[in-house]
This record gives C-alpha cells, structure tokens and sequence, in this order.
C-alpha cells in the first residue's frame, strides 16, 4: 500500500465478449501506474453480463446496486449477446446502475491522435481534442407513452420526452464548470426551431448558467448543423453539451471522428459522489471479434485513466494517456482495427512501457 494515500475499491464488471478481454488489459496498466504513484487499489470482479443472464436469468443479482454502493468506482467492460436483445443488457445492468447511482453526467472525450489517421479530411492530429458532456437520465429516453391501434391504419406511437429543471441545471452546470477549467468554450446542442417545448426550456436554462459563467464563451447550434460541423470542422469544438438523445448521437458520430470506436472512452459521472461513478469504453461486446485477443484495450485503458482522474489522481491518469499517445506516435504496434497486427496484450504491454 502506499503511503498515506487512500485505498481505492474498485468494482470490476468485465461483462461479455471483448469485455473480458479489454478489461485485464486496463487493469495491467492501472496496476503498473499504481505501482509508480504509490496507488493503493483493490479490485473484486463480478461476472454481470449476457452470459450471466442467460444461465441465470438475470444480468445481476437483485442486491446488486447495493453491492456496488460500497466501491469508489466501477469499471466496466461491454455487455452486449447476439442471443439477448439488447434492452435486456440495458435495463438490467446499465440504465438501473446509471439511475440508480444518479450518474447524470456522461463524459466522452474525443481525440485525434498523432499516428491515428482520421477518416475526416483535416481533423489533423492534436487539434481536435474536445468533450461531449451528454445529459444521461433523462429527456428523450424515457418510458413515458405507448402504441395505440396496431396493425390498423389509425396505428400510433407516442413517447414523452422529460425535463425537468433539476437535471438540466446539473448538466448545463458541470459543463460550464468543465469548461472554465479547461480554459474553453462551450457549444450547446439545440433544436429549439422545431421542438417547440423541451427546447426552449433547455436553451433558457443555458443562458441562465452562462450569466453566472461569464468567462466563459458559449453558443447554442441546432442539432443538424452541429452535426455537419463535427465533421466538417471538429478542431473548432472544445466542450459540447446535450441531451440525452443529441448527446448519445454526436458522441458516438465523435468516436468516428477520432478513426475508431475501439478508442472511445465514456464516464458516467455522480459528480456529488455520493454515488460511485462507473467508467466503460464507448464500443460493446464485439461478437465479431470476441475471443481471439485482437481487440483494441485503447478505450478501455483510456476509461481506466479517467477514474483515476476522477478519484483524485490526476498526475496518474495523464500518465497514462500520454503513454498511449506515445503508443501510437512513436511505435508501429496497434491492433488490426487501427490498420495493425498485434494483440490486445502487445499493444498493452507498449502502453506500459511507455508509462
Ligand atoms: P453490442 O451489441 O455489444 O453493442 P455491437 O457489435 O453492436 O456489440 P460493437 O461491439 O461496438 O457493437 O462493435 C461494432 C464494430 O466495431 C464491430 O465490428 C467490432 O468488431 C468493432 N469494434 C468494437 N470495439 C472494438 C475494439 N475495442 N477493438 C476492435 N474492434 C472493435
Ligand atoms: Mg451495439
């Protein structure tokens, strides 16, 4: 253990496919780094998943967000079957822990790495370097409404989206607060011109937090148009606010940019921490790769660095980032989705040695 400084619990969900992989990986690297700044951290590992689900029933046990209340942080890999549908993944594990720990804040950094070409024509290397700030329990994604009529020709479906003051003061908060920090500008994703009600609600609560954030330069775009500008000019983004459902969009739309979505890292913050904090990379469980030790930790190791940063460690997180940067600057050696031929533990094991 190191001295004097805390001991970190940290819940490991490796979950299915790709996940049991990427997720050792992150944790060679969080062990090497922790060993260089005297971290103390202990892990415990459990097998919620898919495969959990369909031997079992249940993606995790019914305590198990009380389980999870006693970690500092979880990490967590991708939960995703061919044989689940896919909401059974998402309300049985990631909705419930992310409402439950009230992790409204969804952090997607998105880089372009030097080594790393983007499939957009000038994103050049260094220059885009900006984050999503998506809002993550509520809006669009709700379970208000219904179907009425099926099959007939009078056949309808209504869904209700939801905001409240509450959450979009929150959201619209951390993101200022981001952004001052990081010496920024903040854009705020709208529709204001064709949703007539929850927009205007959410660009109102906008211009309030700006008045209290002067230093802060920000302006409102429409949806559509900030979608065209992420890849017609991404370098011009520093910090990005949205709803749940805009928010869900660019960011994955970012993770293109940034030429792969194996590089993705996301956070799902409780930034009162009163709640752990769960930390994932953005890409799922890869059936299509599963198994054979080829995928990309990148997201996953980048993901592990964020909740280092989050549990106060920033020094260690940015070591870590810089020796992927490294990684992939001054070495040929990357997985095959990044046009490579190594496997996830060589490209592991340059990170570490590049720590
Ligand atoms: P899920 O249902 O779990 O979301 P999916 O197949 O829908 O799985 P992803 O797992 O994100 O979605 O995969 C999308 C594509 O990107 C696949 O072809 C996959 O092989 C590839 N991919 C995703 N993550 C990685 C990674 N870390 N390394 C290499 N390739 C990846
Ligand atoms: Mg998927």
């Amino acid at each position: 253990a190191g001295h004097g400084t805390p001991d970190h619990r940290i819940a490991l969900i490796p979950g299915d496919g790709i996940g049991t992989e990427v997720i050792p990986a992150a944790r060679r690297v969080l062990d090497a780094v922790a060993v260089r700044h005297r971290l103390s951290l202990t892990y415990d590992t459990f097998d919620w998943s898919c495969a959990r689900y369909l031997r079992d029933g249940a993606m995790m046990p019914e305590d198990g967000l009380e389980t999870l209340r006693g970690y500092d942080a979880i990490l967590l890999g991708a939960v995703g079957s061919p044989e689940v549908p896919d909401h059974v993944s998402l309300w049985g594990l990631l909705i419930p822990i992310r409402r439950g720990f009230q992790q409204y804040v969804n952090l997607r950094p998105v880089r372009v790495f030097e080594g790393v070409p983007s499939p957009v024509r000038g994103a050049e290397p260094g220059a885009v370097d900006f984050v999503v700030v998506r809002e993550n329990v509520e809006g669009e994604y709700g379970e208000i409404g219904g179907r009425l009529n099926r099959g007939l020709p009078g056949e309808l479906a209504v869904q209700e989206a939801v905001f409240t003051r509450t959450g979009v003061s929150r959201i619209v908060d951390y993101a200022f607060t981001l952004a001052g920090r990081r010496g920024g500008t903040l854009t705020s994703a709208t529709k204001s011109n064709g949703i007539i009600h929850t927009m205007p609600f959410w660009d109102e609560i906008v211009a309030e937090h700006a008045a209290g954030h002067p230093q802060v330069a920000w302006h409102q775009e429409h949806i559509d148009a900030l979608a065209a500008k992420f890849v017609l000019d991404p370098a011009r983004f520093d910090v990005v606010v949205a709803s749940n459902l805009f928010g869900d969009i660019l960011s994955d739309l970012a993770a293109a940019v940034a030429g792969s979505i194996g590089i993705a890292p996301a956070a799902n913050l409780n930034p009162e921490r009163v709640f752990p904090s769960m930390f994932e990379p953005v890409h799922g469980s890869a059936p299509d790769i599963a198994g054979r030790g080829i995928a990309n930790p990148l997201g996953a190791i980048w993901s592990a660095a964020m909740m280092l940063d989050h549990l106060g460690h920033a020094a260690a997180a940015t070591r870590i980032t810089d020796a992927i940067a490294a990684a992939l600057a001054t070495t040929p050696v990357r997985t095959p989705d990044l046009g490579g031929s190594a496997t996830t533990d060589a490209f592991t094991d340059t990170v570490i040695s590049l720590l």
